[in-house]
């Protein structure tokens, strides 16, 4: 990509930082140079290579989507919705969907790949998100190269198996030859997320990083968790993973452990302020307790669970005192639709409107997201922080009239109102499009290539039957 310039904005409002609290300034100027913030002033700035000056704008901390699976839910869309492919009333997420995601990862070739990522990352930034944490199955490693293209702040998170091949038996429950005494495909995993660590820390002045990315508690064993976190934390890197998503998988690590889940991730040292654990809906109160006395953070994806019917309540985890954060798991990566999902979703639960209020849920996308990856140049607006930024446009009739910017970003934008994302100095979206590349053919051409893994006979089988 381009060497960013210099580009001055005008926000009829902008979050800033001040003195560390968040604070809504009015009709303010941003400065960026190169990739930093160099100046927020109430006056028109000389110089700038680039001005956008258009009224009704909301300047705000580069969103941070810190869980998303590009590949595997554009596989899913709009056939698991409203319990479609049930059978024995299972979801068809895990006994079809993955291993569909598995097999077409395999008959893909490296260019529909790239298609895929290209337009899930697409996706995102058209959605306002700076930032995207994404595990992903080794098999695409294509996500790198179409993030260091588009130019997203990207941190890879290729998963680590015990086995690469689990399997939820009609109960249910995931099993892994690791677990039976076969072979631990761990190391394997552990060798091949190196060599892309290798590949990929670090480039283009550090907007392509790596997450440790652990599958999950069913799917990893203890050996793989325990070296894996030690690798992590002799690099710095967090650590992501999936925790207590469902009962089954509670009942699968009680019998083979005897622990809950998170405490399978204490016992093995995993649960630390580098942590990051997406769902957590099956933990229990003192799980939940445990995960806040060590500092971990749950990844709040609402949506994807009410899909299926399951509440994911953001005010829940935020009540225990954990760090929680909103991401979107892949599904419609919707990063302000899932925010109003989380908001909305924890008011229902508790009966309380006071309940994860607008400045909490976007702390949850800004700077708590950056907090938890040890990032404070990230997810606020201030002198010397890095250049990114999400502009929403507050001029729509919908979001007119205007009393409190954060309540109208909450209550009632979307994502059709996101303006302009910058990373890293970089304006990769202007006036709701993106500009670097052909939006109508990223679009088609990753279509494409999930409609070939849709042909195939399992998927037909499945869909149909
Ligand atoms: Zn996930």
């Amino acid at each position: 990509m381009h060497a960013p310039g210099t580009t001055a904005i005008f926000a009829s409002f902008l979050l800033a930082e001040q003195e560390g609290e968040s604070v809504v300034l009015r009709d303010h100027w941003v400065l960026t140079e190169g990739r930093r913030i160099a100046a927020i002033t109430p006056t028109r700035p000389e110089g700038a290579d680039l001005v956008l000056d258009t009224p009704g704008r909301f300047v705000l901390p580069g969103l941070m989507n810190l869980h998303n699976h590009c590949f595997s839910e554009a596989v899913a869309r709009t056939h698991s919705e409203d319990g479609a492919g049930r059978k024995n009333n299972q979801s068809i997420v895990y006994t079809v969907l993955m291993p569909l995601t598995k097999r077409g990862i395999e008959i893909l070739s490296p260019e529909e790949r790239l298609a895929v990522a290209r337009l899930g990352i697409l996706q995102l930034l058209k959605g306002g998100a700076t930032t995207v944490m994404e595990p992903f199955r080794a098999g695409i490693a294509e996500m790198f190269d179409a993030a260091e293209a588009m130019g997203i702040r990207f941190y890879g998170a290729p998963y680590l198996f015990s086995t690469a091949d689990a399997k939820a038996g009609a109960d249910g429950t995931v099993t892994y030859a690791a677990a039976s005494g076969g072979t631990d495909d761990g190391a394997a995993d552990l060798a091949r997320w190196n060599a892309l660590h290798a590949t990929w820390e670090g480039r283009d002045a550090g907007r392509i990083r790596l997450a440790m990315s652990p599958h999950a508690t069913d799917t990893c064993g203890p050996d793989l968790l325990r070296a894996a976190t030690a690798r992590a934390r002799e690099l710095g890197v967090p650590v992501t993973t999936h925790l207590a998503q469902s009962q089954s998988e509670v009942a699968t690590i009680r019998s083979r452990h005897g622990r809950t889940p998170a405490e399978y991730l204490d016992w093995l040292g995993v649960m630390g302020p580098d942590l990051l654990a997406a769902h957590c809906v099956a933990c229990s109160d003192d799980d939940l307790r445990l995960m806040a006395a060590r500092g971990a953070a749950v990844l709040n994806c609402p949506r994807v669970f009410a899909r299926g019917g399951t509440t994911a309540a953001f005010g829940r985890f935020a009540d225990h005192g954990v760090r929680t954060l909103i991401g979107t798991d892949g599904y419609n990566m919707d990063l302000l639709g899932e925010m109003n999902a989380a908001a909305m979703i924890s008011k229902l639960v508790s009966g309380r409107a006071e309940t994860a209020s607008s400045p909490e849920i976007i702390a949850a996308v800004t700077t708590e997201a950056a907090a938890a990856i040890a990032r404070p140049d990230l997810g606020r607006i201030r002198l010397g922080a890095t250049a990114d930024l999400s502009v929403i446009d507050l001029s729509h009739p919908h979001l007119q009239p205007l009393h409190d910017p954060r309540r109208a970003l909450v209550w009632l934008a979307n994502r059709g109102n996101v303006d302009a994302v910058m990373v890293d100095g970089r304006v990769l979206v202007q006036g709701g499009r993106y500009l670097h590349g052909d939006e109508a053919a990223i679009t088609a051409a990753g279509a494409a290539a999930i409609r070939k893994i849709w042909d195939l006979p399992e998927a037909r089988a499945a869909f149909e039957g």
